[in-house]
């Protein structure tokens, strides 16, 4: 069976015929086939966030006093002095601050353009990696968790003062600058491209 009046609402995920009004008729969510501004707002995310991953990197991430001596590291000068160190450590800290970040964005700058070229190869691809980026959203913090617990382990003995310099904040903006992108796009405007004469669907 093959309606093209049935809609999904995206409040309580009914399937049905919106009322007179085009609401849902079990919440009265006023629904839309797809989802308002999405690609608008998920590109506005993403290049906000591509924009806050400069200084992220380029600043200073911590601050730390030692012997009376200032020492500034950035997210990889961090890593590489992490990395004569502890090695796996350094790994962890390398995955989720450079390489998770870079790929995400990278990924969703490519279902951008794949919708934006209405490209109608790979969707199979696109909707993985679409449900990758998204599943690995919710480990996107842990850069900033692991910074904290350093911070709270090196201050409790007394021998350096460890502060967090500013890339952290234009880091930990970027992060949710990307879930949010991730979050806003309507996954649907990937099929678009196959459908004919659905040109009204998109915003
Ligand atoms: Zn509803």
């Amino acid at each position: 069976m093959a309606r093209d009046d049935l809609q999904v609402c995206l409040n309580c995920h009914n399937t049905g015929v919106p009322d007179a009004r085009g609401r849902c008729p079990r919440c009265h969510t006023p629904l839309d086939f797809r989802r308002r501004h999405s690609l608008q707002k998920s590109w506005a995310a993403l290049v906000a966030s591509i924009v806050l991953l400069v200084p992220a990197n380029l600043m200073p991430i911590s601050i730390v006093y030692l012997n009376g001596s200032r020492r500034e590291d950035t997210i990889f000068s961090g890593i590489v002095s992490l990395g004569s160190g502890n090695i796996p450590i350094a790994a962890v800290v390398f995955i989720a601050s450079i390489l998770v970040p870079f790929i995400k964005v990278l990924v969703m700058l490519t279902l951008l353009l794949s919708i934006y070229f209405r490209c109608e190869q790979g969707l199979k691809t696109r909707i993985r990696l679409l449900r990758v980026v998204n599943w690995v959203g919710r480990w996107s913090m842990l850069d900033l968790f692991v910074i904290s617990l350093t911070m709270s382990l090196v201050n409790r003995d007394q021998l350096m003062a460890f502060t967090m310099g500013p890339a952290a904040l234009f880091f930990g903006a970027a992060v949710i600058l990307t879930i949010m992108s991730v979050e806003w796009l309507d996954s649907r405007l990937l099929w678009d491209a196959h459908a004919t004469g659905n040109a009204h669907y998109t915003d």
